[in-house]
């Protein structure tokens, strides 16, 4: 396990704590800056502090029923990081999670209707589901019979599943679902996955989260659409992704119905149930968002000395108003926003210590929200997810650059565009302030391997790299890329090569050598002196397509 105190995070720490002084303060790096954070078996990520990640639990089962060339799925999509990670034979459409919460004893109970499509000939499937007690398993309406590991729940349907046709399978379940304790340093220990607060719950983690939830084929490759029935005390609000279908009050609870229509990752699902001030409204180009914050955020000073300090509440309720122009900022250097909703959430709890982009509606640890600069950052990065993780979801977790190093580099092209620092400028202080023998220099980013996905690295020379592309290519054809890849693999899964051979085509350069050294190669790049001559903050070109919007 890599703890937050690993030396390539000092180096950023000591090279930023030069460049942006007015974003610390208080908080300032240890929060926004050490972004990272990481992951056991079973999740983490998102902006704030972390590492570490041990691989995945076992398992897997052996044959089932079937015969006449029906044979049991895979128990894992192949994800070389996450061997156990998904399952093969058959593809999700929807998941219908009928869940009932009650703070108090931390227990859930469900009812997940999963309805898929067979891949091939399946006499048996797996799915993920990770603690929680399984009671009844039907598929296509009839009784099945399951067995499980400490990761999979493999199911025998009563007849075989013939490639090409639908099924539903319907898993009744119930228990405490477990929370994550990451360890990051002595006496440090976050949580992440199903976090229990005293008044309700937290769901976000990263990579993996939901299996600890509800059953599912849990990995990003098997995108699906959601709808959460959730039932919770009626004194309490439910925050999920997407859109509020309606809520009803029957005796002392209440039932919200969320719907997520467009396809997601199941790590980004999520489902809140606390105490909220929630907001709903549309921003001027008619996005529909809903916002939840804490209402005790609003009596938590940032400075707790100073009685006229800001409040969390205050500074996150500032930056979630500026949502819309941030949402049009990103809008006019990647594409259009790939989806129907948007908003936020923040809850009062301290052990939360990170933001994730959970689809259309990202969770934001309260410390982010202590300088309006370090809540609008954080904004940014995780509206820059919804384009660059969300809409364009990884293929494998390998390619963790495609999400942490575009995220970064928005909050980069931000504070230029806030007169906070330029892209250029961010660069040249990692670039000069941090010596090649710095183990900063020696992650392969590219591909930096399970307990190095969220390490400050693969975020800061992550942005880096981005930059070099657009030192390289030109802001004409940078930008140009970005658009490409953000509309054509919307909804979609992308890889590092993919994204490699569509900037070549939209640029017409031969890029090999250029993401061998940023992505590649465990060691400092040399600067090319023509590159770096060229470089200029030029802002965007924008687009045939941008321009009529
Ligand atoms: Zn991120």
């Amino acid at each position: 396990m890599r703890t937050t105190r690993n030396p390539s995070r000092e180096s950023v720490q000591r090279v930023h704590s030069g460049l942006s002084v007015h974003r610390q303060r208080r908080w300032g790096l240890g929060i926004r800056r050490a972004r990272a954070a990481v992951a056991a078996a079973v999740l983490v990520a998102m902006t704030l502090l972390g590492t570490a990640l041990a691989p995945a639990g076992a398992s897997t089962g052996s044959a089932g029923g079937g015969g006449g060339g029906f044979r049991p799925g895979a128990p894992g999509v192949g994800d070389a990081y996450f061997p156990n990670y998904g399952n093969g034979g058959y593809d999700v459409r929807h998941y219908l999670l009928k869940v009932a919460y009650d703070p108090p004893t931390d227990r859930l109970t469900g009812v997940a209707t999963i309805s898929a499509t067979a891949t091939q000939n399946l006499s048996r499937f797996n799915l993920d589901f990770v603690g929680l007690t399984v009671r009844s398993i039907k598929v296509n309406g009839r009784a099945a019979s399951w067995s499980r590991t400490a990761h999979e729940l493999m199911v025998t349907p009563r007849h075989g599943l013939p490639k090409g046709h639908r099924f539903t399978t319907v898993v009744r379940y119930d228990g405490v679902p477990i929370t994550q304790q990451l360890v990051l340093g002595p006496g440090f220990t976050i949580e992440a996955g199903f976090i229990h607060p005293d008044d309700g719950a937290i769901v976000a983690g990263q990579p993996e989260v939901a299996a600890s939830w509800f059953p599912v084929n849990d990995h990003p490759i098997d995108k699906a659409s959601y709808t959460f029935v959730v039932t919770a005390p009626a004194g309490l609000q439910v925050v999920a992704n997407g859109r509020l279908l309606g809520r009803t009050r029957h005796g002392a609870k209440r039932t919200w119905v969320w719907n997520a229509p467009e396809p997601m990752a199941s790590y980004l699902a999520t489902v809140n149930i606390g105490q909220f001030d929630t907001h709903r409204y549309r921003t001027h180009d008619g996005l529909w968002m809903y916002d939840a914050l804490d209402p005790d955020l609003f009596d938590e000073a940032v400075g707790p000395v100073d009685p006229a300090s800001p409040t969390f509440g205050g500074i996150a309720r500032d930056s979630f108003a500026r949502q819309g122009e941030i949402l049009d900022f990103l809008e006019q250097r990647f594409s259009r926003y790939p989806f129907s909703t948007g908003g936020g959430i923040v809850d009062d709890y301290d052990n939360l210590q990170f933001a994730l982009e959970t689809q259309t509606r990202p969770i934001y640890s309260k410390y982010f929200f202590t300088t309006p600069a370090n809540g609008d950052s954080v904004v940014v990065h995780e509206l820059a997810h919804q384009w660059f993780g969300d809409s364009v979801a990884l293929a494998e977790w390998k390619h963790i650059w495609l999400n942490e190093g575009f995220a970064q580099y928005a909050e980069w092209l931000w504070s230029e565009e806030e007169g906070l620092g330029t892209a250029q400028e961010q660069f040249d202080a990692l670039y000069n302030g941090i010596p090649a023998d710095d183990p900063f220099w020696q992650v392969v980013i590219g591909d930096p391997g399970p307990e190095l996905l969220f390490d400050n690295a693969v975020y800061f020379r992550g942005a880096m790299a981005v930059h070099a592309l657009r030192l390289e290519v030109g802001g004409r054809d940078f930008f140009r890329i970005l658009h490409a890849w953000t509309t054509r693999r919307a909804s979609g899964n992308g890889t590092i090569p993919q994204f490699i051979r569509l900037a070549e085509r939209v640029s017409g350069e031969q890029l090999d050598d250029l993401f061998q050294a940023w992505l590649f190669t465990g060691s400092k790049p040399a600067l090319e002196t023509a590159a770096a001559a060229r470089v200029s903050a030029s802002p965007p070109a924008p687009s045939m397509e941008l321009m009529r919007r």
